[in-house]
């Protein structure tokens, strides 16, 4: 194993000389009910082991039979990409040894995948990037280990380790790009972009949870880089497992200036997979590549072709809901919202909230206003999704509603928000019970004034003599006396009006 140590390069000077190509592999685990090849639970978290029979564990005798509905949702995948869909194709073996998989091989597909030269569209910074897609293929997913013992959870360092086969077995989708070339110093937030619009059509297409914490959408980062002009592209890396969006751009960010810093040194990029770390936004090195691995491919003999029938593939064509990109656009027509808001809406998951919203009655802008700002700030301070807050779209309507009458300000509004999250019930009972719609009744209001006003002569006189600045600290007492229930605009025109 080479160790290689060389500083890292800033990354505005990384790509002011070099030139990345990347590429992603996602490995997505589709939905169905039963794993590929046998009639197993597919369920998440079930205890270890519980979920397997002859066939995923791959005992003599057994013989695997392929899951429909795992081929279906696959050239659904397909179709969505864009993707020729392969009129018959092979399972093939693929033969290595590690003991998560406990036949020794893994039924994969090889030279025929199932999908294949489709593309997908990504916007980055109001800019469309077309993303040209390989290859998607059909497989099952090894077991999982786990190591115990030692400070990093891998089998480096560890007591002993310990294999659950329930994992083994579900069916897989690898969706390969092309190498992703000319993005530049984009390159990063392509990657995310892409791994982001991607996460998103299988969400609509209904074929995974797509849930990047638990596994089941899983992605490998290739980057390399050569310096600008170069005939040949760079020796690339493969950093593995990188579950979260924001690792997938952190992950080719700190390749660019690792790389860069070896090149500057004159040394050569090892070709290599290598880990990401999320604490510290860095990748190790792991397996050496350099040897390339022979798997020993061939056709599964212990299963028949696949041969979609072409009314089949039509019929499922004809079924595919309106895509993420299709579904923004016109939501964004029909609400009038800037591009960038429609991003940040998507990036913060709250575009399906923000419909729900809008149907019950808020404007768009106050939909998003609500669920990109407080929303989003309690649902990061709870360290949860937004669609996981304990308020419904319908209760984030009635707050907007309560708004727009004139019951409650912005600030109010806040209160009630942050009391239909502590569980006070339905925004109306929360302002009926704690008392706390705006003053509106200029009785009250002019009582308040008065009384800040004999309690400040000075400000008074300064405000008399035109000083009109000095409204604001009446302003300020008298709603710290009403305890901001008080319209701040209507109590500006009393103290003016008291005072002239
Ligand atoms: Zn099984």
């Amino acid at each position: 194993m080479t160790t290689q140590v060389a500083h890292l390069v800033p990354y505005g000077e990384a790509v002011s000389r070099y030139e990345p190509v990347i590429g992603l592999e996602t490995h997505v685990e589709l939905g169905t009910v039963t794993k590929m090849f046998c009639g197993c639970p597919t369920t998440f978290g079930l205890p270890p082991n519980s979920a397997v029979c002859p066939v995923c564990l791959g005992l003599p005798g057994s013989l695997p039979v392929a899951n429909r509905a795992a081929i279906e949702y696959t050239i659904r995948i397909g179709l969505a990409l864009n993707c020729t869909i392969a009129s018959w194709c092979r399972f093939a073996r693929k033969n290595y040894f590690y003991p998560d998989m406990p036949k020794n091989f893994q039924i994969s597909q090889y030279d025929e995948p199932l999908c294949a030269n489709g593309w997908l569209d990504v916007t980055i910074g109001g800019q469309a990037v077309r993303v040209d897609i390989e290859r998607v293929h059909l497989e099952e997913d090894t077991g999982k280990s786990l190591h115990v013992g030692g400070a990093t959870g891998r089998i480096h360092g560890a007591d002993y380790s310990l294999v659950d086969y329930n994992r083994a077995g579900i069916p897989l989708v690898e969706v390969v790009t092309k190498p992703i070339v000319g993005t530049g110093e984009l390159a990063p937030e392509v990657a995310r972009g892409y791994v982001t619009e991607l996460r998103d059509l299988l969400r609509a297409l209904g074929v995974s949870d797509v849930r990047m914490e638990e596994g089941s959408l899983r992605c490998d980062v290739n980057t390399s880089l050569a310096p600008h002009g170069a005939a040949e592209w760079g020796t690339r890396t493969e950093t593995k497992n990188v579950n979260s969006l924001r690792s997938v751009e952190r992950a080719v960010r700190f390749e660019i200036e690792r790389q860069a810093g070896l090149l500057d040194a004159g040394l050569r990029v090892v070709q290599e997979t290598r880990h990401f770390h999320e604490d510290t936004g860095t990748t190790t090195t792991g397996r050496s590549k350099e040897e390339a691995q022979d798997y020993r491919y061939f056709p599964e003999p212990d299963l028949v072709p696949v041969a979609p029938p072409e009314s089949w593939v039509a019929q499922i064509a004809a079924s595919l809901p309106e895509l993420p990109a299709a579904r923004r656009l016109r939501l964004q027509t029909s609400w009038g919202l800037p591009p960038e808001n429609m991003t940040w809406l998507r990036n913060a998951g709250a575009l399906d909230l923000v419909e729900q919203t809008v149907t019950a009655g808020a404007s768009p802008a106050e939909a998003s206003k609500w669920w990109l700002g407080e929303l989003a700030t309690e649902s990061n301070k709870r360290g949860v999704e937004l669609a996981e807050l304990p308020i419904t779209p319908e209760q984030v309507a009635s707050v907007s509603a309560l708004v727009r009458d004139g019951t409650l300000n912005d600030k109010l509004a806040r209160q009630v928000l942050e009391a239909v999250l502590a569980g006070e019930g339905d925004p109306a009972e929360v302002v009926a019970q704690r008392d706390i719609a705006v003053v509106s009744d200029d009785v009250a209001l002019i009582e308040a004034v008065d009384t800040v006003i004999a309690n400040n002569p000075d400000v008074a006189a300064k405000i008399r003599d035109g000083k009109t600045a000095a409204v604001g600290a009446l302003m300020g007492q008298v709603m710290a006396a009403t305890k901001g229930r008080a319209d701040g605009s209507r109590v500006r025109e009393l103290i003016v009006q008291r005072l002239s």
